[in-house]
């Protein structure tokens, strides 16, 4: 059964299902999907820029993106859907950040592994020198 929660997107009470938002904001989501849709579907304006789709359609940009990075709409097919990298605002298509703020970030994430792999070799070297004095 489902429980009792606060819609995120209207703040009223409904029975939480398979949907964290309620009938009636589900509804107006999947109208606005609809209308973005079939804004975009038209050969012409399939190279519209975010900014684009939203003056067309009058659906927030915010909600544009949940669409494009739930996958909805992909950005294979409308190539300037992009939106900005949470960390640089460079213009991205999937997740949160860009390729070079993924990359500086993997290249931090090694420094910190190499770090850490520091520590155990010295307790293995140790290790390994007790067991050779028995
Ligand atoms: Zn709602
Ligand atoms: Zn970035």
């Amino acid at each position: 059964m489902g429980e009792l929660a606060n819609c995120p997107s209207c703040n009223k009470v409904f029975v939480r299902t398979i949907r964290n938002i309620c009938p009636e904001c589900f509804k107006e989501e999947e109208k606005m999907f609809d209308k973005v849709y079939k804004f975009l579907r038209v050969k012409e304006n399939r190279s519209a820029t975010l900014q684009e789709v939203h003056e067309a359609t009058g659906v927030p940009e915010t909600t544009i993106i949940r669409f494009v990075k739930e996958g909805r709409l992909r950005t294979a097919t409308f190539t300037n859907l992009t939106y900005p990298c949470e960390s640089c605002g460079s213009p991205i298509s999937a997740g949160k950040l860009c390729e070079n703020c993924i990359g500086s970030i993997e290249a931090e994430l090694e420094i910190a592994e190499r770090e850490a792999k520091r520590m155990p070799q010295k307790e293995r070297t140790y290790l390994s020198d007790v067991t050779k004095d028995r």
